[in-house]
């Protein structure tokens, strides 16, 4: 069974078949106690819960497709990372505030239509290492309808994971995924994934579509969010700005999904973006923003527990990770 899923989530991601499984296998289940991560960002307390990771590979062309292999290894072999596969963090946000428990998106889930394997899909596990029950979470922001970030709201058979919670998503973003034939055109999504995304997608926000608050660019919610639009990844993709006693913090999402290629490159297209090119134009855009304000951000997909700064070097960018004397 595992073994199938492993198999799946390979096909999903368009990966190579020679990925040596026995290493992926070995891999997992292999944390007993997933970690969390703690911090106050004013009146607010913020957990960092793991999901899991996806392993992307081959490197090229999900990341910098056209970019000679030779500039883009020696990236990765002079930062000490793996010229074969890159890593994405799942790492999921929950917001403390009062009796108010906010997350934002959740993971890949069970695999209710989209099997990502047990690499991932921790979500209820975590939150309950980190003393938080499905119960608690009185809020959900997705910040796109992508199934990693969507696929955690379902049980296997089609049941809410958290019953109690609101969900809210931009109104670009649901028109987009329900529309007869959404524009992939600008893509370079592998077709197959594309078809697949497609399905579970649309069938997500139809089951979401009585209950779900559709949000506009530059929403405020519960006086410590502001939601501000950073289209190209998705149409309808989201920044989170999180707010309190004159502190911020800001939740990229995907604007990026590699810290060691796309800080130094963001020109440099990404496999999952629905439109390359604004993807990387928005990427620049924003990364040029963090870093005039020095803004703290957390992001989704770099590497736990993806908090950091973003710090220009020469005509481009790099991500300086905050650092902790003891984990907690
Ligand atoms: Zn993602």
């Amino acid at each position: 069974m595992e073994r199938r899923a492993l198999l799946k989530d390979i096909f999903l991601l368009g990966v190579s078949a020679s990925l040596p499984l026995k290493r992926l296998l070995a891999q997992q289940n292999s944390i007993k106690q997933r970690p969390f991560h703690q911090f106050r960002l004013g009146e607010l307390e913020l957990t960092v819960i793991t999901d899991g990771s996806i392993r992307m590979t081959p490197v090229q062309p999900n990341f910098a497709a056209g970019i000679p292999s030779a500039t883009v290894d020696s990236l990765l072999v002079n930062n000490f990372r793996s010229t074969s596969e890159i890593d994405l963090g799942i790492n999921i946000l929950a917001i403390r505030k009062g009796k108010q428990i906010i997350l934002i998106d959740t993971g890949t889930g069970t695999g209710f239509d989209m099997d990502f394997g047990s690499a991932s899909g921790w979500l209820p596990k975590s939150l309950a290492d980190a003393g938080i029950t499905p119960e608690q979470v009185t809020d959900i922001i997705i910040t796109h309808a992508h199934p990693d970030h969507i696929g955690g709201l379902f049980n296997r058979d089609g049941s809410l994971v958290f019953p109690k919670a609101q969900v809210y998503l931009s109104a670009i973003e649901y028109a987009f995924w329900m529309s007869d034939k959404p524009d992939f055109s600008k893509s370079k999504i592998n077709s197959e994934l594309l078809k697949q995304v497609l399905v579970s997608t649309h069938k997500i926000l139809k089951i979401l579509k009585p209950s779900v608050r559709l949000f506009d660019d530059q929403a405020e919610l519960f006086g410590c969010i502001r939601l501000q639009r950073a289209a190209g990844h998705t149409p309808g993709h989201t920044l989170v700005h999180v707010y309190s006693g004159g502190e911020e913090l800001v939740h990229i999402a995907d604007l990026l999904h590699s810290d060691v290629l796309q800080f130094p490159h963001s020109e440099w297209g990404f496999s999952g973006d629905t439109d390359t090119a604004l993807a990387a134009a928005t990427r620049t855009k924003e990364l040029a923003a963090l870093a005039a304000g020095k803004t703290k951000v957390f992001a989704y997909h770099l590497p736990w527990p993806g908090i950091g700064h973003v710090r220009s070097k020469g005509e481009a960018y790099e991500w300086v990770m905050e650092t902790y004397p003891i984990p907690g």
